[in-house]
């Protein structure tokens, strides 16, 4: 959702062009007065994607947002009370063939509901999609898709499985006033995340209390690791460190995440901190870097392809992750230089007699033997 005001029409696009950019597939904007409807007629046919129309209280904003064309409204149920009034506007819609969200908010629920309901507890938010469906129903109105948000994730993850259960319209997923980074990070990955994995869902507005471009980043990326969207974009993955890392990790990886992300190269890198765990605990990533003695094993699906000095690791990996997604894996591997696999092997043997095998693995294999020799 944009954060502009809408009758600021060249910064609104601006903010619409920058969220498409960065994965967003529709945009919310608000119709809150007649400036901001007007700012609509001029944004909607300008704009890269599906404008919704963001409408609460005054159902004439709504009316005013379909004449300036938008794609989809919003209405809150909770502050358009009015039967008539919401008839109107579905009205409206089904002549234009114009979808409506019905956007329950657990912070703006109709206060007869909340009365009865004591509190906007999953029940009572489904009660009020009900309730707008069936004003729906009374003007042959169908296009519809529900949301039932709620700031408190378990309530929100709870209102949308009975809503899921209860009608078969699609629903947008979001936890409201998530708040900003970390916390409103995490709720919006529970909330959403476990949702989705549920197979509950259709489209989704990741809430943070920041740039809403961040917005756009962290629910395209949450898609995309939950295998629900193809990767667009840089998947870096770092083991978190310990005690046997040869190298900085944080340091390293935030640089290669820094280079890597101007490259805009759709593959999954790894930062491993030594060569002794991180080829093999990496080897399902495209490309990777593990830290040797002052050096750096740069690896493709597991297979060490270059041992390059440590100051140069960064740039390694960005050059031959380039060449990765130009060339393909095959190609790489079989331009891998010669051997590499025996130097990073002779360098991983040393590191263990230097330091010790982290996982023991002798030490097991002589007690496993033992036990099973008897
Ligand atoms: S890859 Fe190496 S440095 Fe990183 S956590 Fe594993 S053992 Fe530690």
């Amino acid at each position: 959702m944009t954060t502009t005001k809408t009758a600021d029409v060249d910064g609104t696009l601006a903010q619409v062009y920058a969220l498409k950019a960065n994965g967003a597939d529709i945009v919310r904007i608000t119709c809150n007065d007649a400036d901001a409807a007007q700012g609509l007629a001029e944004i909607v046919p300008r704009s890269p994607v599906p404008i919704i129309a963001d409408i609460h209280f005054n159902h004439r904003m709504a009316l005013a947002a379909l004449e300036a064309g938008v794609q989809a409204l919003r209405l809150n149920p909770g502050n358009i009370r009015d039967p008539r009034k919401i008839k109107e506007v579905a009205s409206a819609c089904k002549a234009q063939g114009i979808p409506i969200r019905i956007g329950v908010n657990g912070g703006s629920l109709d206060k007869d509901l909340l009365e009865k309901h004591g509190s906007a507890t999953p029940e009572a938010m489904v009660e009020s999609a009900l309730q707008e469906l069936r004003y729906f129903d009374d003007v042959d109105f169908h296009d519809v898709k529900i949301s039932v948000k709620h700031s408190h994730v378990p309530t929100m993850v709870d209102a949308y499985r009975l809503l899921s259960e209860t009608v078969d319209h699609p629903l947008h997923l979001g936890v409201t006033e998530a708040g900003p980074l970390p916390g409103g990070l995490i709720k919006g990955v529970a909330g959403i995340g476990t949702l989705l994995l549920e197979g509950i869902g259709d489209t989704i507005r990741f809430s943070l209390t920041a740039d809403p471009v961040e917005e756009a980043k962290t629910g395209r990326a949450l898609l995309e690791y939950l295998g629900l969207r193809e990767r667009a974009g840089l998947d870096l993955i770092a083991c978190p460190s310990c005690g046997r890392a040869e190298v900085d990790v944080i340091e390293v990886a935030s640089a290669a995440q820094a280079r890597l992300e101007e490259e805009k190269l759709p593959i999954q890198v790894a930062v491993m901190g030594c060569v002794v765990n991180g080829p093999g605990e990496a080897r399902e990533a495209d490309i990777g870097i593990a830290a040797g003695r002052e050096k750096g094993h740069l690896f493709i699906r597991g297979q060490v392809v270059r041992v390059v000095p440590e100051a140069e690791m960064v740039e390694a990996l960005v050059d031959e992750a380039r060449k990765l997604v130009d060339e393909g894996v095959e190609a790489r591997l079989a331009a891998a230089e010669a051997n590499a696999e025996e130097i990073a092997a002779a360098e991983r043997e040393q590191l263990i007699e230097l330091r010790g095998d982290a996982n023991r693995a002798e030490e097991r294999r002589a007690k496993v033997a033992e036990i099973a020799e008897g």
